[in-house]
């Protein structure tokens, strides 16, 4: 998987097959040429504190047990507890477990949160699960990581294959051990046993909040903006909407099985997200029918891809006729397209800013749960405006100090500028 990065700048450079930790590696070693750095700290960051790899066993439904792999990587606590997500899926490994948290770690550093990275999950596809089979999984999970996660420790959250659902079953699981009700050992929770109003629009929500900002930083009016959005899902259907509401005018958006597209601007309150009603796109009436290919080269302000992974590459980058790119989902733009964007003048808004709504309501979740509070939705929407507009600032004020520096590289110098403050003010023990 070779997600975003603004190296190598040779667009000819880029590896074929790079996985996530090559490209977490790769990215912190550029990060790390743009500051005055110890090299020390940078050898320590190539490096997860802790992996934990355990075998989990299932009684099936039919009687018959199977035994699954399952992993959790903690990249670095030197800020705090470790943060970051579970995943159920069948291509789960130790080293994309290791590379997804090293971004956890950055992501919680550019928001400025006292947590670091951590990632896991279970090798195996959920789909082929019944619910009795999931949960039992899930608790048993739960159990073999119970010394390794806890409010002041690790504290997991959903992934792919993993959902609200999920996170009451671990929260459930440990605290039945623990013997006391133990809500911020998981967040993403149902709000009624400690999870946090407006967490789930929360990625969505910071999409929508950076790419506002990212308009009037270029001078664009919002309400003479178009946007185009890839993905109608959790992320692309809340941010879509959002910027609807303050006036931009969504012109195209889609699912898995392609998009539609209106000059005129389409009414997006009209539209399901992909959770309520995954067919709602296709059934969008008086639009043009367009492929995703052709979504992600419109003649647009902006190109939001909220959907997968790797979609914005060599083969189309050059064709993409947006003037702002804002990464919704994690790692949609690959490095030798970043590259191409880069010499073409258009910026790219990085995922570990842009959808860092996500995270950042999680640590309000977590607040409320160690606290024994409950906040107002309106509440964890003004704090999160205020997180997010103070990080764009930060990476803004990064970016300006040098023309030369990248919206991502901005980003990634912000994080790990506070890392390796954090390490050389703890030093190493003993
Ligand atoms: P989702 O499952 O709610 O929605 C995904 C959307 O993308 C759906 O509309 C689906 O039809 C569409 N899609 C799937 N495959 C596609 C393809 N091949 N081409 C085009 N569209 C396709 O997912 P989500 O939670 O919105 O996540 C989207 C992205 O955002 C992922 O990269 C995810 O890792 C990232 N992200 C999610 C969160 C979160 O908390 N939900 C937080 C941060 C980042």
């Amino acid at each position: 998987m070779a997600t975003g990065a603004s190296v190598p700048k040779d667009a000819t450079e880029e590896p074929s097959e790079e996985s996530a930790l090559e490209t977490a590696r790769r990215q912190l070693d550029q990060a790390a040429t743009l500051l005055d750095i110890d090299p020390n700290v940078v050898e320590r960051l190539k490096h997860p504190q802790r992996v934990e790899r355990v075998s989990v066993p299932l009684e099936r439904d039919d009687g018959s047990v199977e035994v699954f792999t399952g992993y959790r990587a903690q990249h670095d606590s030197v800020r705090g507890p470790f943060k970051g997500g579970l995943r159920y899926h069948p291509d789960v490994s130790e080293d994309e477990c290791i590379g997804l948290a090293m971004w956890m770690t950055w992501k919680c550093a550019v928001m400025d949160l006292p947590f670091g990275g951590a990632k896991g999950g279970v090798v195996v596809d959920p789909k082929t699960l019944s619910d009795e089979e999931k949960e039992r999984l899930t608790r048993r999970f739960t159990q073999e990581l119970r010394d390794v996660i806890g409010p002041m420790d690790d504290i997991p959250a959903p992934d792919m294959g993993t959902d609200a659902e999920t996170m009451g079953w671990i929260m459930d699981a440990y605290s039945m051990q623990e013997g006391e009700t133990t809500p911020g050992v998981v967040t993403g929770k149902p709000p009624v046993i400690g999870g946090s109003y407006g967490r789930a629009e929360a990625p969505g929500r910071s999409v929508a909040i950076i790419t506002r900002e990212v308009c009037e930083y270029y001078d664009h009016d919002l309400s003479e903006t178009t946007v185009a959005v890839q993905g109608f899902g959790s992320v692309g259907a809340n941010a879509a909407s959002l910027l609807d509401s303050w006036g931009a005018n969504i012109v195209a958006v889609s699912d898995v099985d392609g998009g539609v597209y209106d000059p005129e601007g389409l009414d997006t309150s009209a539209i399901k997200s992909h959770g309520e009603q995954p067919t709602a796109v296709g059934s969008v009436e008086d639009a043009e029918r367009i492929s995703n290919e052709e979504l992600l080269t419109l003649d647009v302000d902006v190109l939001i891809p909220a959907a997968i992974g790797n979609v914005l590459t060599e083969a189309n980058a050059h064709d993409v006729d947006a003037s702002i790119i804002v990464e919704g989902a994690n790692g949609p733009t690959t490095s030798t397209a970043d590259a191409i964007f880069e010499q073409r003048g258009i910026p790219v808004i990085p995922d570990i800013l842009a959808n860092a709504g996500g995270v950042t309501v999680s640590y309000f979740e977590w607040l409320q749960d160690i606290n024994r509070q409950g906040w107002t939705l309106e509440r964890v929407n003004e704090e999160l405006e205020s997180r997010m507009l103070t990080a764009w600032e930060n990476v803004q004020e990064a970016h300006e100090l040098d023309a030369d520096v990248s919206w991502r590289d901005a980003t990634y110098v912000v994080g790990l500028q506070r890392i390796v403050e954090a390490h050389t003010y703890r030093g190493l023990w003993p």
